[in-house]
């Protein structure tokens, strides 16, 4: 089965407001469990998260807070290490990283993906080991590149004939022989349920299959004897609910690794597909299952290499938002409340698009809800907008909230985990708030919100 089912319909938020079905006071309380945290439920009216009630986090760390769902995040990366046993899991840093998550990226056993020297940093400061990292970028500095050759991480993906050459003298300089992969771009470009199978090349990633950039690149590397090539990556999109972008991905990587073959007599051992598989963050999202996820990608991996007469690669996935995403809420104090006569309300929290671009930057939508308290009050037409000087300072376009709203409340925002933190910006010289992990009825800071002092630091 390459294909998971999904209805052919409409996403819930491309119907305008009025042609949605009427809610009941009590869809508000509802926390579907497909898109809040896993170990999520509401007690006496409010919200717990891993065994702990918001209002007490609200009370001890403040708003706004980032709160990560330890349980969920973990048992996703264990269900992807069980899932791909055999394979190689590679999480994707920049959906969120902070040295406790490496921490768990270790003990659950998956590889990490970082794009820059400050990720790399922050892995080899808890002692992740470096041959399970790999390192990308298009733009990859001597200073990073270095710093990868030094710390001896797994692979390094090249990703312009600039940087081989680049990669190939320092790797000479420093006495080492790094494991390179080429990122090809295959021309395929998918988003949900759509793919597109003939992307245009004209975007600054990867080396083209189209073009004959990539096979260029695989003969400039293999005349370099201290780069060793083992393999082909290549990453399609984010948000992906359907295998058919990754088939066509796969067969065009596949023709590509039959040329190498022909042409050079090399038989690369490794390909990786690279992650951007979905998340549920509105009702009516589907998310691909991670077991089926697996079984399907290896079937359509090992069916394209016997098709091509090819030994069956190593495959590499390397999912970002789907093990952080989920787990993670965002909770808000309300301040001002205004209905704007005859067309919603808006309602301002205490952060913003500093906290969360996602919406701003590329019209993402979210699930948000009264969880200080449950409420039997009619639903009142709302938009969350932030507190920053940007009319598009928007978190959710459009939802209900209870029409008895009222500045002190608390308001969740779910599925924050992935791109949130990591995009946070100190925009009009707000604080990045902390990030706190729940598990088990305890909370701690496992990133600590910025002060004052924080925003001054370094200014002369
Ligand atoms: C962003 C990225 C990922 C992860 O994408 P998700 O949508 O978070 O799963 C994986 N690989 C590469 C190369 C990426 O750039």
């Amino acid at each position: 089965m390459s294909r998971f089912a999904h209805p052919a319909g409409d996403r819930h938020a491309e119907m305008l407001p009025q042609e949605r079905p009427p809610l009941a006071p009590a869809d508000l309380n509802r926390i579907n469990p497909a898109i809040w945290p896993r170990t999520s439920t509401r007690t006496d009216g409010a919200l717990t998260v891993g065994g702990v009630d918001v209002r007490d986090l609200a009370r001890e760390y403040g708003t706004p807070l980032y709160v990560l769902d330890e349980d969920d995040v973990r048992s996703r990366m264990r269900d992807y290490a069980t899932a791909f046993a055999g394979s190689e899991v590679h999480y994707a840093g920049k959906a969120f990283l902070c040295k406790e998550i490496v921490r768990w990226l270790e003990a659950e056993g998956l590889g990490l993906d970082v794009a820059s020297n400050g990720e790399l940093a922050v892995a080899l400061s808890v002692g992740f080991p470096a041959e399970r990292i790999t390192m990308h970028g298009n733009n990859k500095s001597v200073a990073e590149l270095t710093r990868a050759l030094e710390a001896g991480v797994g692979h390094i993906v090249v990703d312009s004939y600039d940087e081989i050459a680049r990669l190939g003298y320092l790797a000479e300089q420093h006495g080492k022989r790094p494991k390179v992969m080429i990122r090809v771009t295959t021309g395929v470009e998918a988003h949900t349920h759509e793919f597109i199978a003939t992307a245009h090349d004209d975007q600054k990633f990867g080396l083209s299959l189209n073009t004959g950039a990539a096979a260029e690149a695989v003969r400039r590397i293999l005349a370099l004897p201290q780069l060793e090539l083992v393999g082909l990556h290549s990453h399609i999109g984010s948000q992906i609910v359907d295998t058919a972008g990754f088939e066509v991905a796969a067969r065009r990587l596949t023709a590509l690794l039959v040329q190498i073959k022909d042409e050079h007599g090399v038989v690369l051992p490794e390909l990786d597909l690279g992650g951007g598989y979905g998340i549920a963050y509105v009702e009516g999202d589907e998310a691909p299952d991670i077991k089926q996820l697996a079984d399907s990608l290896r079937e359509i991996v090992a069916k394209v290499c016997v098709d091509a007469g090819l030994p069956v690669p190593r495959l590499t996935v390397e999912p970002g938002r789907t093990v952080v995403g989920p787990g993670g809420i965002t909770l808000y104090e309300v301040g001002t409340i205004k209905d704007v006569e005859g067309l919603r309300t808006y309602v301002s929290i205490d952060g913003g698009m500093s906290d969360n671009v996602r919406t701003a930057l590329y019209g993402a939508e979210y699930t948000a809800a009264l969880v200080s308290r449950a409420s039997d009050a009619e639903p009142m037409l709302s938009r969350l907008v932030g507190k920053h000087c940007e009319s598009g300072d928007i978190i959710v376009r459009d939802f209900h909230l209870p029409a008895d709203l009222a500045p002190g409340d608390l308001i969740a925002v779910a599925a924050t985990g992935a791109y949130c933190r990591s995009l946070a910006s100190n925009y009009n010289y707000l604080p990045r708030p902390a990030v706190v992990a729940v598990s088990n009825g305890a909370s701690r800071v496992i990133m600590q919100g910025e002060t004052e002092d924080d925003l001054l630091r370094g200014q002369l």
